[in-house]
């Protein structure tokens, strides 16, 4: 799990196992005790063994619409019969990535966006964190160049995700602390701290902040009353350039399409993924502002180029799932789905905090839950023994257990899902 990073091994033998390296574990604490995940359905998943668990993560927050839906199959299927993919690079491009571009700028939380797409979100970030240090090099600004981010921040695994992170362990053991230049951390809900760190490093040196509107991984954390308004005029005033990491609240996670609209935000590059296909194909990409993209676009010969692309980025198939997987987002009203069970959900938790005494507190916006326990009862165990019971939660940083289901929820399912909650919690105790 995430919090047993730092354990060390005392074995020296290597463990045997399968071929698979397992991400974000030690590899021996997990070693045959993986679940072996070969089938799903709706707001289910199916073990190797035949074990039927209720999906309370929504897998790692990707399953919005819920698995193994036809209707994506299909669209995949239809496009690789017809043309599996072809790059997007210089003169070439293909027509479901232009389709999906257009189509994600009608609902985009930028207006008059440029999108670019590439294969998920440690990518998105990668890119648009490069995208904004190139605006203030072609601007002649070549001092802004940091990257600031904030304590217990998760932007994915990449290069720029990695130097970014605001949770530490996911930084260490690379010889340097971070793998690119000039990143530092800020305060995760005092807006004053963030001002006087930008007045400390000086504006004239950042080129970005970069937030999660909603914290995930960091152990869901909304943010505090004004923060997310606060930072946005700190950028405005500085000319920081300012990107929201919606890889998880993009595409309706709090019950509005992107989480900008939520906050009543106006940033100037959004990062997106697992949402944008509910997981049924890798991809991911960055909503532009014309304030960034209109110089990349003059009519001169001059014009700069901004050297972002790879194989897959734009691919056909992927795109033909994202188009279908829109439609359906829409057709079956999910997103106001959300907005309406999101009453019924902070119920639920507020009323599991108030009758357990080991809960030290929930927070949850949306459909996007965290129940923190006590130090004394860890999280980790308390997901083991909830998958016996036949539910999946995860534990974050903090001792916290995540809740964040598909859309397609039912309000009985999410009672079963946090009285199995309640009951593992008291059984840990
Ligand atoms: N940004 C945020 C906020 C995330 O939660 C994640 C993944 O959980 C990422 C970026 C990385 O996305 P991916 O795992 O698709 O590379």
């Amino acid at each position: 799990t995430i919090e047993n990073n730092a354990s060390e091994a005392t074995n020296k033998a290597p463990v045997d196992g399968p071929a698979l390296w397992p991400a974000q574990a030690q590899a021996p604490q997990v070693i045959g005790r993986q679940l072996v995940i070969e089938g799903g359905e709706g707001s289910y998943i199916v073990t190797r063994e035949g074990q039927r668990l209720f999906d309370g993560t929504a897998g790692l927050w990707h399953a919005n619409i819920g698995h193994s839906r036809p209707e994506l199959a299909q669209a995949a299927y239809d496009q690789m019969m017809k043309l599996e993919t072809y790059h997007t690079f210089a003169r070439f491009t293909n027509d479901k990535a232009d389709t999906l571009a257009e189509k994600l700028a009608e609902v985009s939380p930028i207006p008059a966006p440029k999108i670019i797409l590439n294969s998920g979100g440690s990518d998105a970030i990668d890119v648009a964190c490069k995208l904004a240090r190139r605006h203030w090099q072609r601007e002649g600004r070549s001092s802004k160049q940091i990257i600031l981010s904030r304590e217990f921040a998760y932007h994915g695994l990449h290069a720029y995700g990695t130097s970014i992170a605001g949770l530490e362990f996911n930084r260490e053991g690379y010889g340097t602390e971070s793998l690119v230049p000039e990143t530092a951390r800020i305060s995760l809900d005092d807006p004053e701290q963030v001002r006087r760190a930008v007045e400390e490093i000086g504006a004239e040196n950042i080129a970005a902040i970069v937030t999660e509107p909603v914290q995930g991984t960091g152990g869901v954390n909304p943010p505090s009353e004004g923060y997310l308004e606060t930072i946005q005029e700190l950028c405005r005033d500085n000319d920081i350039l300012l990107i929201l990491d919606e890889v998880i609240t993009g595409f309706g996670r709090l019950g509005t399409m992107f989480a900008t609209e939520r906050y009543g935000l106006e940033p100037d590059l959004v990062t997106f993924a697992k949402g944008v296909t509910s997981g049924y194909a890798p991809l991911g990409g960055i909503f532009v502002s014309p304030r960034i993209w209109e110089p990349f676009y003059e009519d001169s010969p001059d014009t700069p180029i901004f050297r972002h692309g790879s194989t897959y980025a734009g691919h056909a198939t992927a795109s033909a799932v994202a188009i279908k997987h829109l439609e359906i987002l829409r057709n079956e009203n999910l997103v106001q789905r959300v907005h309406d069970l999101e009453p019924t959900f902070g119920a639920a938790l507020d009323s599991l905090a108030a009758r357990n005494d080991d809960v030290v507190e929930v927070r949850y916006a949306g459909l996007l839950g965290g129940v923190t326990l006590r130090e004394e009862v860890s999280a980790g165990a308390v997901c083991d023994r909830m998958v016996d019971k036949g539910f999946v939660s995860r534990p974050l940083r903090g001792n916290t257990l995540q809740v964040s289901p598909p859309f397609i929820v039912t309000e009985q399912e999410l009672d079963d899902f946090l009285a199995a909650m309640d009951e593992a919690i008291r059984e840990e105790a």
